[in-house]
């Protein structure tokens, strides 16, 4: 597992920050909360090695506040929490270490009492909620054989689409994706549903991976080619679907991106945010990520429902992302910013409303 880059120093506006080593297993787990302004703390439990207990601190800070901003714009009576253990050096923990590490996690979600609660994220998975579940009752994402929602990427790949019709209508003047180009980076969990829904909605696929184990999807699916990320990153085409990991675009490959539009799924697909206006600039619109990509949100949040969980009201919600796509496209067209800027604004005034002005 490689080590994640020391980040800069970040503002404190959050609500709670609870560090805690472990009694059983001597790790550091972290759970940051920003803001229960419209409810709850919901945001996943990344798992990773970072340089310093510090950096991970700093990490939990940083996703929790995008959390925020995520749920709110998603109109979800949620807030913004993250969760971080910082793992030891040497392998992926595994086995009695690994429950452990997850039970002394589980005590840290259980003391914010529900003002916090936990979900997958990068570095683990539905099998890991079963074990915290043993500790607290604060928990998201069980597998469907455990009472919870199970996977949630297929929402996710769901409101990726949602999102390109929506986009596709300002860009190309049509929601239709029959006969629209699409490269998608990262046929993963998310990637290779949604180039399964695309190829279904007619859409001609070029799809890349770094793991070549990947490629018997494109052999598979009607109208893909396989190819190399770098050459799907910088291919013609009408939609680029970065479904990877996070920044993609940089300052180095934006002004060589000929797509007309970028959609997709990964976490933090621009380098910094001021390349949303470099993309602009270009005549490529940019779907915020945080908007496009809210479908496992969304499905993990209807857990919280009191009247309980229902698929079919998950994919109501999902579907519902293409309009607040629309409606985050006329104010970005009205007040003259990039989508970026607008789709901020969104969730800052649901948050203004409840009464926490962000910056
Ligand atoms: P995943 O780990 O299942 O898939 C990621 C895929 O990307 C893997 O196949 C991996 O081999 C590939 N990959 C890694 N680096 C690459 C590179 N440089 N070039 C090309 N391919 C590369 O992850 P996932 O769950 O499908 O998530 C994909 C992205 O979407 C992540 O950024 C994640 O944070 C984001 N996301 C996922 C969900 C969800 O429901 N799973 C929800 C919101 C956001």
């Amino acid at each position: 597992m490689p080590s994640a880059p020391a980040s800069a120093l970040i503002s404190i506006d959050h609500e709670e920050l609870v560090i805690r080593r472990g009694r059983r297993s001597g790790v550091y787990t972290i759970v940051a909360v920003h803001s229960t302004t419209l409810g709850p703390a919901l945001g996943g439990c990344r798992m990773w090695r970072y340089e310093s207990s510090a950096d991970a601190a700093r990490d939990a800070l940083r996703l929790s506040r995008a959390m925020t901003f995520k749920a709110s714009a998603a109109g979800l009576s949620l807030g913004g929490g993250k969760a971080v253990i910082n793992v030891p050096p040497g392998p992926a923990p595994s086995g009695r270490a690994r429950r452990d590490i997850l039970a002394d996690f589980g005590d840290t979600v259980g003391i914010l009492e529900g003002n916090y609660w936990t979900a997958e994220d990068v570095g683990t998975g539905a099998r890991d909620m079963t074990v915290i579940a043993k500790e607290t009752r604060y928990v998201t994402g069980l597998p469907r054989s455990s009472g919870g929602s199970g996977d949630p990427s297929p929402f996710t790949a769901l409101g990726v689409e949602a999102a390109m019709r929506s986009s596709c209508q300002r860009v190309f003047g049509s929601t239709s994706l029959k006969g629209r180009t699409v490269a998608i980076i990262g046929a993963g969990r998310v990637g290779s549903r949604l180039a399964r829904l695309l190829s279904r909605a007619g859409a001609k696929l070029l799809l890349a991976d770094i793991d070549e184990r990947k490629r018997s999807l494109a052999k598979e699916l009607k109208n893909t080619r396989w190819t190399d990320p770098s050459t799907a990153l910088l291919a013609e085409v009408d939609i680029l679907a970065p479904c990877a990991l996070g920044g993609a675009i940089d300052e180095w490959n934006v002004s060589r991106l000929r797509c007309g539009l970028v959609c997709g799924s990964a976490n933090n697909q621009l380098a910094h945010e001021g390349l949303g206006e470099d993309l602009a600039t270009q005549g490529i619109l940019y779907a915020p990520d945080f908007i496009a990509n809210a479908g496992g949100l969304i499905n993990v949040a209807t857990e919280l429902d009191p009247e309980g969980y229902d698929a079919a009201r998950v994919k109501r919600r999902v579907l519902g992302i293409e309009e607040t796509m629309d409606q985050i496209y006329d104010e970005a067209e009205r007040e003259g910013v990039p989508p970026l800027v607008s789709a901020y604004a969104l969730a800052r005034r649901r948050l203004s409303d409840a009464g926490t002005e962000l910056r």
